[in-house]
């Protein structure tokens, strides 16, 4: 009998799952989501500039040969639509429970007993994959006063589209990869857009470029050049990208890249020196985008880098004097480290997700946690990627999980040893010590004792070779129920 599978979101990763259910013809799945439509960050994410600095023709599915991207870096909307195309293609809609928040799940011994919000109604499954993610939860930063602003406030991912800011003064906060996307909108409407930077960010251009009908159809008709360009962007990320942020031969080049960027284009010096990192490149997200810099050489944008002491009811009061704003975006990122919070997951013999993770999440592979039977994560520990598709890691964590589920219908609940996962960890912590993100730098990646619970410190290559089949060394199946 097909195994009951319960999938929690429908974002990137819950919706690869669910389509690889149907097409292996197993279709009791439910897909849990707690919004209205599906989309996961592309839903969540729609403030002006919103888009993916990694080429879509790499970031979508393998598996779906689509060829009507208008550009290299289609924007949200696009993004979106794709997502909205692919459910529909693979009949995975009629399977998603909209508007319904998983709040607990608790193995039982032998099933998952699902919880959602509201009438509090459980249901069973013999398989739960968490399609989560990282990046799903705004965090709002702790600044005094912020209850106090009189005026509009919101974070980027919770973006206001019924505040118009034509004539507004408008403070940003923060200048990640989302900020960098939004600020040249916001600077095109604003009266005057203050940009509140606490620690520069190292920038490299996006070459983007529109796909014309003629382009697309060629894309579409010429045999395997859809495949070949997705490989080309592919092996280029992996075989320039990832040297440099294991800081192997190209760590020089990407600096050199960033200087020449920042020179080519901002032209004054001073400014230049305010926006110049300390830190090695790739220690926090590079940020990939071509119109940040030229937006903040504008007359009406200035950037702002005193401490910010609080917020007043008029706008933000820095060390240095007040700014006077009538809006503030928040664009300080998300709660990276505290995977599935809020959700109760609860494991064999009653031990819960939260106290096993107190320490820093961790997961074998980044799918699989000792004590919690038939649970797999997509897009889980140690699985995000600051240089190539995060798409392609979510393949390959379906495909294992694919591969999990004949074991599990033979024998009884599948998980993985205790002493797999600490030789994973082992295995982590050796190749984490060459990567750039335990140098000098704070960012998403790491808790706040400094353990770096989000990043796969290796190629991608490395990754799919490694969850192409899940070891029987390293999983316990428990005998024929
Ligand atoms: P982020 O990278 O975490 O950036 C948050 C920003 O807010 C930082 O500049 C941070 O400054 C600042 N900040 C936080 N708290 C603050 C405070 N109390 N006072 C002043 N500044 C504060 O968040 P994000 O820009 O939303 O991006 C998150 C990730 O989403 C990215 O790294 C990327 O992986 C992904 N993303 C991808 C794309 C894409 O095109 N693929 C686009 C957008 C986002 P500090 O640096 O000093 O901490």
């Amino acid at each position: 009998m097909a195994p009951r599978v319960a999938i929690i979101g429908s974002g990137f990763g819950g919706l690869c799952m669910a389509i690889q259910l149907e097409r292996a013809g197993i279709r009791s799945y439910t897909v849990f989501e707690k919004a209205g439509e599906l989309g996961g960050t592309w839903r969540d994410n729609s403030y002006p500039g919103a888009g993916c600095d990694i080429p879509s023709q790499l970031y979508s599915y393998s598996f779906e040969k689509y060829t009507s991207w208008t550009r290299r870096y289609p924007e949200q909307p696009e993004i979106l639509g794709y997502l909205q195309h692919c459910a529909d293609k693979y009949h995975v809609r009629e399977r998603i429970r909209f508007g319904t928040e998983v709040r607990r799940a608790v193995f039982d011994g032998t099933h998952w007993q699902v919880s959602t919000a509201g009438d509090g109604a459980t249901e069973s499954f013999d398989v739960l994959v968490m399609g989560a993610g990282q990046l799903n939860r705004p965090r709002l930063p702790d600044i005094p006063g912020m209850a106090e602003f009189e005026g509009v406030s919101f974070h980027s991912a919770r973006w206001d589209h019924g505040h118009d800011l034509t004539g507004r003064r408008v403070a940003v906060i923060g200048n990640g990869s989302s900020a960098a996307q939004l600020i040249p909108r916001v600077a095109e409407r604003a009266e005057h857009l203050y940009v509140f930077q606490r620690t520069p960010n190292w920038v490299i251009p996006k070459p983007d470029a529109t796909f014309a009908p003629l382009t697309r159809l060629v894309l579409r008709f010429v045999p395997g050049l859809r495949r070949a360009y997705r490989e080309w962007i592919y092996r280029y990320a992996e075989s320039t990208l990832y040297p440099a942020l294991s800081q192997g031969w190209s760590t020089g080049l990407l600096r050199k890249r960033a200087l020449g960027h920042l020179r080519d284009q901002v032209p004054d010096p001073k400014l230049r020196a305010r926006l110049t990192p300390d830190y090695p490149p790739g220690c926090k997200r590079v940020v990939i985008d071509s119109g940040f810099y030229p937006a903040l050489s504008r007359p009406d944008v200035s950037l702002v880098t005193d401490k910010i002491v609080r917020i007043t009811p008029k706008g933000v009061e820095t060390t240095e004097g007040p700014y006077k704003v009538d809006t503030i975006v928040y664009a300080t990122g998300f709660q990276s480290t505290e995977f599935l919070a809020p959700m109760e997951v609860v494991g064999r013999e009653g031990r819960t997700l939260e106290r096993q993770w107190a320490g820093g999440a961790e997961a074998y592979l980044g799918i699989s946690v000792p004590g919690f039977p038939n649970m797999f994560l997509l897009y889980g520990p140690n699985t995000n990627l600051g240089h190539n598709s995060i798409v392609f890691m979510i393949e390959c964590q379906v495909r294992h999980i694919m591969a999990c589920l004949p074991r599990l219908a033979a024998g009884g609940p599948i998980e993985v040893r205790p002493e797999a996962m600490a030789a994973w960890r082992e295995r982590l912590d050796a190749a984490m010590a060459r990567m750039v993100w335990g140098a000098g730098c704070q960012s998403w990646y790491k808790t706040a004792s400094g353990r770096v619970t989000n990043n796969w410190p290796g190629p991608t290559t490395l990754y799919r070779r490694l969850t192409a089949r899940p070891p029987r060394s390293a999983y316990r199946v428990a005998g024929p129920r």
